[in-house]
């Protein structure tokens, strides 16, 4: 590939999201699902579903489209889904908010993710704490922000950090720590200690918690606990979640961040030149979806139990070492038992020997500590019933090499 002269490639090869050749590095999940596509694996791969969301969501979107909700939104967004995520906030969580101030709908989490941390850091003196293994548009916002990256390590086989190794990695130059609960790719759902640790620290060091909740209605044993209803810890809190994984509408990348007025003006500041706004006839179908009753979002965390369930039996039948996931899409194995030395060759390799395409944990952690999370791999159970019992038989008769 021709090499662009000039400084305007510095900061994506800076952060790591360009090759020595220039060519731009795919994320794993577009790497993983392609690959699928390629071999016809079952793609256990990247996290979608194959089923589409409630119908009524789905009427509700094209009756906006035809309706001409069809020009550029408000920027906060609409204020009925304004007002829709406000209350869902208060339904789920007693978490009251002025839908005016305190919210603000972004093109799903992702944005929201990149707006909040290139609003909150911006220098080589700026922190951001994870962990690690963590989502991987963290180290690449955290990366084009210009700030460093402090991960503190989740252990196998049940993923929560130890919390001296977390109160060690927060300092005064922590500017935020990005809590991912539940988890991914480890499917770990935070323990009261650690969340509480989480608060104590951020007051502490007067940082900024920022939190990724878009598995929120995907807990196994709920119900789901924000941080920012813990004391003490809504008024330096930005939560975001979207649309995609309570919906199963992953493509139509509606997300949210809800926390402080001040803070989400912070973020609006920059997602107004990211995006300006999202898509306009998704706002009024997502507040249909935020006002479903509440037997809907428990069929949502029940369904997705069931399915991790038969596909962690399908594992440990294998002859996987197999995590038992809290919550989210996610189980992690450990693909030592059946010869795994490095997850990343397992995984190129599984569509030949199995059929089916997995994660290497190690997509998820930073060059240096690879090693830890060696030979771990993250399979998806968000798919039909059926493709899990095929997936597990695939799994089940695989080549050895
Ligand atoms: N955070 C986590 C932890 C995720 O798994 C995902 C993938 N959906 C996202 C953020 C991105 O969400 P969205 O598709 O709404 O941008
Ligand atoms: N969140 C999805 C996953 O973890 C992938 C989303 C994406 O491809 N960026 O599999």
């Amino acid at each position: 590939m021709q090499q662009i002269p000039g400084a305007w490639q510095r900061t994506a090869r800076g952060a790591g999201l360009l090759a020595p050749d220039g060519s731009s590095v795919p994320t794993i999940f577009a790497e993983m699902s392609a690959l699928a596509s390629a071999t016809g694996a079952l793609n256990l791969g990247q996290g979608f579903p194959d089923q589409d969301g409630p119908q009524e969501v789905m009427d509700a979107a094209r009756r906006a489209i035809a309706e001409g909700v069809n020009q550029y939104a408000p920027g906060r967004g609409y204020p009925d889904l304004l007002a829709a995520i406000a209350e869902h906030q208060q339904r789920f969580y007693g978490i009251a908010l002025d839908p005016a101030r305190e919210v603000l709908v972004t093109v799903g989490a992702t944005e929201a993710l990149a707006a909040t941390l290139l609003a909150l850091v911006d220098s080589p003196d700026d922190e951001v704490v994870v962990f690690e293994p963590y989502y991987d548009s963290y180290a690449a916002c955290v990366a084009l922000s210009g700030a460093r990256l402090v991960p503190v390590p989740l252990r196998w086989p049940d993923f929560q950090p130890d919390l001296e190794r977390l109160a060690s990695a927060v300092s005064d130059r922590t500017r935020v720590i990005l809590v991912n609960d539940p988890h991914n790719p480890t499917g770990t759902v935070f323990s009261r200690e650690v969340r509480d640790e989480i608060v104590r620290l951020a007051h502490l060091h007067d940082a900024v918690i920022v939190t990724d909740e878009v598995y929120e209605h995907l807990v196994f044993d709920g119900p789901h606990v924000p941080i920012a209803t813990l004391p003490g810890a809504a008024e330096r809190t930005l939560s975001i979640s979207s649309a995609g994984k309570t919906f199963s509408l992953t493509g139509w990348k509606t997300g949210w961040v809800t926390g402080p007025g001040e803070l989400v003006s912070a973020v609006l500041a920059v997602k107004q030149f990211l995006t300006y706004v999202g898509a306009s006839p998704f706002q009024p179908a997502i507040a249909v979806g935020l006002r479903l009753p509440d037997g809907f979002f428990a069929s949502v965390a029940s369904d997705m139990a069931a399915k991790a369930a038969l596909l962690g039996t399908g594992l440990r039948a294998a002859g996987f070492d197999v995590s038992t996931p809290g919550g989210s899409y996610f189980t992690v194995v450990d693909a030592a038992p059946l010869g795994a030395t490095d997850a990343d060759t397992f995984c190129r390799e599984l569509p030949d020997r199995a059929g089916v395409v997995g994660i290497p944990l190690t997509a998820f952690v930073s060059p240096a500590h690879r090693d830890r999370y060696r030979t771990l791999v993250r399979f998806a159970a968000c798919k039909r019933v059926e493709v899990l019992a095929d997936a597990a038989e695939r799994l089940a008769t695989m080549t050895r090499p």
